[in-house]
């Protein structure tokens, strides 16, 4: 069962290997859904700000193209590896087909510490990266489209997207290369928070249904549930904002530098506002400094959110771990032997290709607006809301109630962007859960395993649609 030292990408194809037992696919098609279809490393020199030079390893792996684009983020981070590329390549395509974005998966990665250099020389890396997938044809609207992971964001995008519309021959679709980009580069608004508050919305559903909550000795409902968060980068710290929101009480936190604890709860505005002043998240007033930040894991707590990075909760810490339910914020926090550990152990489960999809859904937005060169919601908006006032003025001209006018405007409100990308990514996350609940509670399996069988149908369906198979 151990499994500390079997690859990522191994971990993913065995997670896929038990899901595809419960399928009848012939072995071939399996095979061809589970391989990864390209892989790119190479190297490049960089200048740094103090004349020197350094060789810096880069890699793009686009798993699956049975749907183009592909899709996936860029990682900067001292552990990248091939390896590590192909398994977040291949979540990134089962992710895609759980929440019924048309896409394939891919991932990207340096092998840099972000921190470790200058604004001028991470844009110097940003950019000659770019130059070399657009060399390679690894990027581009129908190609592959590139979005922010660990150690990346707006700005990194920023650069791709300028470097790549330089360089494109097609400048009319050029933004659309790249996801997660500012609002005034063409990005879209919700995006940044999209993949914690995506967390949000699946921990507040899982946590509604009456009868998943008995089957782990908890009560209905987000409210009063403790929770622990492990990374406060974009997925980490939106998801803490929203869940606290809803009425859940942050008890611990890890990252980088330590892991605090207060089982009373931390309050989380306050905790942000130390750590920007002093960087770090240790000697919060209120709560304990912990040993180290593993133990941070270890905490009493009903939800543990991992949203930092892979391996985190592995076969040797496994059985220290409290948490009732685990909600995967990062891609492959929990190693395959760990999850058939806590699984056994009656420990709900949301795995990473489900719970952390709100981010590529939204980009799959993004990519939609960039492609038709207008914002959502400009054509309909106003429409909507003279729509909506003749409906309520005909209420009122039909009873005696006269509406002031706050409440005219108020329930007249047409809907803006972000409106409608909050509202598509609860819709498909909401409706993704119920199904993988279906699917779960049909085969007595875990959730991990009925979304993987989610994703391999409707990936062996495009197979089937080909006629490449029976
Ligand atoms: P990020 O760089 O914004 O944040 C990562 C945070 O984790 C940082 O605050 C960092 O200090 C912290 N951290 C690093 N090592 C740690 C450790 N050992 N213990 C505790 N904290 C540590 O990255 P992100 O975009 O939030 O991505 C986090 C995870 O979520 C990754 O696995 C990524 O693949 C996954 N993910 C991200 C997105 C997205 O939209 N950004 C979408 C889906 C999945």
């Amino acid at each position: 069962m151990a499994n500390q030292n079997v690859s990522f990408f191994a971990q993913v194809n065995r997670n896929f290997d038990r899901a595809a037992a419960f399928t009848s696919h012939p072995q071939g098609l399996l095979d061809i859904i589970k391989a990864c279809n390209s892989i790119y490393h190479f190297t490049f020199p960089l200048e740094k700000d103090d004349g020197s030079i350094e060789v810096i390893h880069a890699w793009r792996a686009e798993h699956s193209h049975h749907k183009l684009p592909t899709k996936g983020g860029i990682r900067y981070s001292l552990d990248v590896n091939e390896d590590e590329v192909m398994a977040l390549a291949a979540l990134m395509t089962y992710k895609c087909a759980v929440v019924d974005v048309p896409f394939g998966g891919a991932k990207g990665g340096i092998r840099i510490d972000g921190k470790a250099y200058s604004k001028d020389e991470l844009e110097r890396i940003t950019r000659r990266y770019t130059f070399e997938l657009v060399k390679k044809n690894f990027i581009g609207a129908g190609i592959d489209v590139p979005a922010p992971d660990f150690g990346t964001g707006a700005r990194e995008m920023a650069w791709i997207v300028d470097t790549f519309t330089a360089l494109a021959p097609d400048k009319l679709d050029g933004a659309a290369c790249v996801t997660g980009k500012p609002i005034a580069q063409g990005g879209i608004r919700g995006r940044a928070e999209a993949t914690g508050r995506g967390v949000a919305i699946v921990t507040c559903e899982a946590c509604n249904v009456e009868e998943d909550m008995k089957a782990i000795g908890l009560t209905q409902g987000l409210a009063g549930k403790r929770i622990i968060v492990q990374g406060l980068g974009n997925v980490g710290h939106n998801a803490a904002k929203f869940l606290v929101e809803q009425g859940a009480i942050l008890v611990g936190v890890v990252e980088y530098e330590g892991a605090i604890y207060n089982p009373d709860g931390l309050d989380f505005q306050q905790l942000w506002a130390h750590r920007l002043e002093t960087k770090s998240l240790l000697d919060f007033p209120g709560a304990t400094n912990l040993a180290n930040r593993a133990l941070g894991l270890e905490q009493e707590c009903d939800i543990l959110v991992p949203a930092a990075l892979e391996n985190q909760i592995t076969d040797e810490n496994a059985p220290r771990i409290k948490a009732k339910m685990i909600v995967e914020g990062a891609n492959g926090p929990v190693n395959s032997a760990a999850s058939e550990m806590l699984d056994q152990r009656g420990v709900l489960i949301i795995p990473d290709h489900y719970a952390n999809a709100g981010g590529v859904l939204v980009s799959y937005f993004e990519w939609l607006k960039n492609l038709s060169h207008v914002r959502f919601g400009r054509l309909e908006k106003r429409f909507e809301e003279q729509a909506f006032r003749r409906i309520l003025k005909t209420v009122e001209r039909n009873t005696d109630r006269a509406f002031t006018e706050q409440e005219l405007s108020d329930a007249s409100q047409g809907a803006e962007e972000e409106d409608l990308v909050n509202s598509g990514l609860e819709d498909t996350m909401v409706t993704a859960y119920h199904r993988l609940r279906g699917i779960r509670n049909k085969h007595k399996i875990d959730l991990r395993t009925a979304a993987f069988i989610d994703a391999i149908d409707k990936i062996a369906l495009c197979y089937q649609d080909l006629g490449i198979f029976p």
